[in-house]
């Protein structure tokens, strides 16, 4: 067989194997066929590169009878450049960590995601951001939480990682040492889109209807709705083509958060995680559940002690959050050049690079 039939072959074999899991949660897994090769043995290393790159901008109820074509395509096109950017990074040779923080200050730049420019709104009416990224090279990492003032998190939470002897800084404390690093700080109003602002007046306005006395409570309409939960978080996992794997996740967290909350997005272990000895992966979802199931190094775990697959594992943590009662999915990415999505709501905007080169985005379970 000739090397581009037998790599079609492989790209039927491989997404022939898109199946329906536990939870509904849906899971990709698929292996370049040159990876195979240069890693499994080791020594050999094929022509071409051995690269992954994956993304995803939130998981939630993504209908798609409640979403219009122009809508769809802005998400689709967004992502489509977000994936490329840092494909094209690791198809040069460029360190995964680059790949990572590009493709994520892209889309803390669009309005369309929960993360920079497309924050959701605390209870409060202020934006407060969170991202994380993380080396699995040399295990470094970090984080930024309840940022007020920063365009772009994820490249804060790499100068912390990279110019501070720490992994968390949050608040006033990281603005500080971002102006220290010469960030670009932006004044509060940046963050401001009228599609958050008026997600947070319908939360609020739910809010005080779930609390009023029973006999105060409007009769519920037939078809009424409690509002969504406000995906849009977004990640990257990448592997270069000198085997390191680098993750990263960035967002504004969940609307009418309250009291400073800070969710599993900058927590390293919860939300973010990369361990060259096993993978890479960022997470989207209830951040408590998240938080407390420790999603992302449980995955890892899961892999380093206990040899399950990739897609086992990912299979596995996303159905621990789901009996606690949270909802979400994940993007991961294996040593071997193994890629797994798994997530148990209706849709998860996401995307990965096939083995030829070429984005494939997806929007809904099926
Ligand atoms: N996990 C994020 C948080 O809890 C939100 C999300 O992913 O949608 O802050």
């Amino acid at each position: 067989m000739t090397k581009d039939k037998s790599r079609r072959k492989f790209l039927r074999d491989a997404l022939g194997g898109v199946s329906a899991v536990a939870l509904g949660a849906q899971l990709y897994s698929s292996v370049p066929a040159q990876n195979k090769v240069s890693r499994s043995h080791g020594t050999v290393r094929s022509a071409e590169p051995s690269i992954r790159f994956a993304i995803h901008g939130g998981a939630g109820t993504i209908l798609r009878n409640q979403m219009s074509a122009a809508r769809e395509k802005e998400y689709r096109d967004a992502l489509t450049q977000a994936l490329m950017i840092g494909y094209g990074i690791l198809k040069k040779g460029g360190p995964g960590l680059d790949a990572v923080e590009a493709t994520i200050r892209f889309m803390e730049d669009s309005p369309l995601f929960n993360a920079g420019k497309g924050a959701v709104f605390t209870s409060a009416g202020t934006n407060e951001l969170d991202s994380s990224i993380m080396d699995g090279k040399t295990l470094k990492a970090g984080a930024v939480a309840g940022l007020k003032h920063i365009k772009n998190p994820i490249s804060l939470a790499r100068l912390v990682m990279e110019k501070s002897k720490h992994v968390m800084m949050v608040s006033d404390g990281a603005e500080a040492f971002a102006k220290e690093q010469g960030v670009e700080l932006v004044p509060a109003s940046y963050f401001y889109t009228e599609d958050r602002w008026k997600a947070l007046q319908r939360e609020k306005a739910a809010e005080e209807e779930k609390n009023k006395a029973p006999k105060e409570k409007k009769p519920l309409k037939a078809h009424a709705s409690l509002p969504e939960h406000e995906y849009g978080t977004v990640g990257a996992v990448a592997l270069d083509q000198g085997g390191n794997i680098a993750a990263g996740t960035s967002t504004g967290g969940i609307s009418n958060k309250k009291w400073g909350r800070v969710g599993d997005s900058p927590i390293i272990g919860a939300g973010t995680y990369a361990n060259n000895r096993t993978c890479g992966v960022s997470a989207t979802g209830d951040g408590e559940y998240f938080i407390r199931s420790v999603v992302a190094h449980d995955l890892s775990a899961l892999l380093e002690y206990k040899g399950l697959s990739l897609k086992e594992a990912a299979d596995v943590v996303i159905e621990k959050v789901d009996k606690l009662g949270g909802k979400g999915g994940l993007i991961t990415i294996d040593k071997d050049g193994h890629l797994a999505m798994s997530f148990s709501t209706s849709g998860m905007y996401r995307g990965h690079v096939g083995a030829d080169g070429q984005p494939i985005i997806e929007i809904y379970k099926d």
